[in-house]
C-alpha cells in the first residue's frame, strides 16, 4: 500500500473543503507517513474560473503549511507543493514557485489562460496540445510527478487514435525520465461510464493505463484530495483499482519520490 500522497488541496481553490489542520489530521489518523499539499497554483491570468489563489496568497499558503509540518513533525512528514498547469509563456514562474515550495506537480487542466477546463470543453488538437506541453514540461525536470495524465478523457465516449498515442508519447518520455505518471484516486468517485462499449473510469481509464503499462513508466497513486474525509478511503481506493488494473503489469512506484 501507498502511504504518502503528494496531492492534496486546500479551501484556497474555492472547490475543496476543511481546514489545513483537518487534512493532517486525517492523513495522520489514516497511517499517512507522508502528506504533500500540491494546490492549484496561483495563475492570476487565468480568468475563465475563480478555482485557485492568487498569486498574493502564495506566501500565506505555505506558512500555514510550514507551521503544520514543524507542529506535526513526530507524526508525519509534510512537503509544500502546488499543482500547475504546463502553459510555456508562463514558463519563468515555475523556478519561482520552486524557490519557494519543496515539489510541483504537472497537471493539464487546459492548455490556454482563455480556455475551459478539459472536463467541460476538448477537442482532438487540444490533446495533442496538451501532450507536447506535458512533454515539453518533463523535460523542464521541475515536476515530481504527471497528475492525471487522462483527463481529457472526461466527456470522452470513444478513446481517441490520437489520445492514444498522447499517452503513449507521455509514457514513453515518463520511463525515460523516471517520472511517475497518477492514477488519480479522485477520478474514481466520478464513477464509470460506456466508453468504446465497456464501462470504465474517464480517469483512470484502464485503456490508458494498458499503455502505460506496455511503456513500463512508473505509476503513483494521488488522492487529488478536496475533502479531508476522502483520507478514510486512501487505501480502500488503491486496493480496488490493483484489483481491477490487476492483468496489467504495472511499474508501481514503492517509495516517496521526495526526500
Ligand atoms: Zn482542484
Ligand atoms: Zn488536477
Amino acid at each position: 500500500m501507498q502511504t504518502f500522497n503528494l496531492h492534496t488541496h486546500t479551501s484556497r481553490c474555492f472547490h475543496a473543503v476543511g481546514s489545513d489542520k483537518e487534512y493532517v489530521l486525517a492523513a495522520i489518523r489514516n497511517g499517512v507517513k507522508v502528506l504533500g499539499f500540491s494546490d492549484h497554483c496561483p495563475m492570476d491570468q487565468y480568468t475563465v474560473y475563480q478555482d485557485r489563489m492568487k498569486l498574493s496568497e502564495l506566501d500565506e499558503y505555505i506558512a500555514s503549511i510550514q507551521s503544520l509540518k514543524e507542529k506535526y513533525k513526530d507524526q508525519i512528514t509534510i512537503y509544500i507543493g502546488l499543482e500547475c498547469e504546463y502553459l510555456p509563456e508562463y514558463k519563468h514562474q515555475y523556478p519561482e514557485f520552486l524557490k519557494k515550495v519543496d515539489y510541483l506537480l504537472l497537471g493539464q487542466h487546459f492548455n490556454r489562460f482563455d480556455q475551459k477546463d478539459f472536463t467541460e470543453e476538448i477537442s482532438l488538437e487540444e490533446i495533442c496540445t496538451m501532450k507536447d506541453y506535458v512533454i515539453e514540461g518533463m523535460k523542464t525536470g521541475w515536476f515530481t510527478y504527471v497528475a492525471h495524465p487522462d483527463y481529457f478523457m472526461f466527456l470522452l465516449e470513444n478513446y481517441p487514435q490520437n489520445g492514444k498515442e498522447a499517452i503513449c508519447q507521455i509514457a514513453h518520455t515518463a520511463a525515460k525520465l523516471q517520472i511517475p505518471l497518477e492514477m488519480n484516486l479522485k477520478g474514481m468517485s466520478k464513477g464509470k461510464k460506456m466508453i468504446d462499449g465497456q464501462m470504465d473510469y474517464r480517469y483512470p481509464n484502464s485503456q490508458t493505463f494498458e499503455l502505460i503499462a506496455s511503456e513500463n513508466a512508473p505509476v503513483i497513486f494521488g488522492l487529488d484530495c478536496h475533502d479531508p474525509k476522502t483520507f478514510d478511503d486512501f487505501y480502500s481506493l488503491q486496493n480496488q483499482l490493483k484489483i481491477e488494473f490487476q492483468h496489467m503489469k504495472l511499474n508501481y512506484v514503492t517509495t516517496c519520490p521526495l526526500k
